[in-house]
């Protein structure tokens, strides 16, 4: 069976540099660093302390939020099946299961005994039998994880994993920092979950590429965005390719227990909240087109690009001007009733 997990840090990075370059009028603090399994970067317009007080916080909260670290806070409640949380991770796990409760299920943060058994978190993939996903399917269900105060607590058999909310919950935590030190111009790329904090410095809009995903080392459009997190979910990011020649992405249907496979290649979800573009992006790459649409239709506090695999770029119509395509095998359409 040949395996492949992207080098999407390295193809960020360089994606990053393109874009960045020709923008700043004053040098900023720039600071690169290893953090939740991927590369962080940080473009701060202000002081050398709020970079350092911003990389000190994110790696604060991959120390608690990992699920494979096994001195964290989460390890510990999957270990034991309930524990008493610091007050960061429990807001974590407070927002993260309020937006699988707002995705109806779609995002289910309990899946993490599903994505091991894949082989996502251990290297190891391989197609589980019906048998084996059915008996982890029925851990499967974040409305039985208990949060009272600071105490968290599991049914036997369920695990939980933060990977889809908490690059957005630590973009979130980062902006805090920047708004404490007065600081009004910074780009946080957070292992693609990017955070445009105020405009640069000489008073446009930062532009913050997608990736290309038949080749995530480049971008096959940027939006121009101030003041809002953008995050992206793909197919193209962690994948392996079965012994029936299938690919298989990361992010599974909680329902199926299966990889998502819809014919959506990847989601970019923007908005005001770290946490929301980061659980969304998940969520709707599993909802699939349709009920994407549907979900964006009642609720309107994002913007969105949805690539299909027949190279369609849907966007919202707030997106219409702000959205340049480069790569043109994809067609831009602006969904009118979003
Ligand atoms: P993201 O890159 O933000 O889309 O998050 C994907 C990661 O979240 C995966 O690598 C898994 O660890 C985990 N995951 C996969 N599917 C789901 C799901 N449906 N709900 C919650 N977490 C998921
Ligand atoms: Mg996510």
């Amino acid at each position: 069976m040949r395996s492949y997990v992207k080098s999407t840090a390295l193809a960020l990075i360089l994606l990053w540099l393109t874009l960045s370059a020709g923008c700043a009028s004053n040098a900023p603090q720039t600071r690169s660093f290893q953090s939740m399994d991927t590369v962080m970067q940080l473009t701060v317009y202000g002081d050398e302390s709020t970079t350092a007080a911003i990389e000190e916080r994110i790696t604060e909260l991959d120390k608690k939020l990992s699920s494979t670290n096994v001195n964290s806070e989460i390890y510990r409640l999957n270990r034991d099946g309930s524990a008493t949380l610091d007050e960061l991770t429990a807001d974590a796990l407070e927002q993260s299961l309020s937006c699988c409760e707002a995705s109806k299920g779609a995002l289910d943060i309990t899946v993490y005994p599903v994505v091991c058994e894949w082989g996502f978190i251990s290297g190891d993939h391989h197609i589980p039998s019906q048998s084996t996903l059915n008996r982890l399917l029925k851990s499967v269900d974040y409305r039985r994880v208990k949060l009272r105060e600071n105490t968290a607590e599991l049914p036997k058999g369920t695990q939980i994993d933060l990977g889809a909310t908490a690059k957005g919950f630590a973009a979130d935590e980062a902006r805090k920092l920047l708004l404490r030190d007065g600081c009004e111009s910074a780009v946080l790329n957070l292992g693609g979950t990017v955070l445009a904090h105020g405009k640069k410095p000489d008073g446009s809009e930062w532009r913050i590429g997608i990736a290309d995903p038949g080749n995530s080392a480049d971008y096959m459009g940027t939006v121009s965005c101030a003041d809002k997190i953008t995050a992206t979910s793909g197919s193209y990011e962690r994948y392996f390719t079965g012994s029936d020649g299938k690919r298989y992405c990361h992010i599974i249907d909680p329902k199926s227990g299966m990889p998502a496979d819809n014919g959506v290649e990847s989601v970019t979800v923007i908005s005001d909240s770290g946490v929301k573009s980061d659980s969304l992006s998940t969520a709707l790459f599993v909802m699939g087109l349709d009920k994407a649409t549907d979900y964006r239709r009642q609720r309107r506090d994002f913007e969105l690009v949805i690539l299909t695999s027949d190279k369609k770029a849907l966007i919202t119509p707030a997106l219409a001007q702000s959205f340049q395509l480069k790569n043109e095998q994809y067609s831009k359409e602006v969904i009118r009733d979003w």
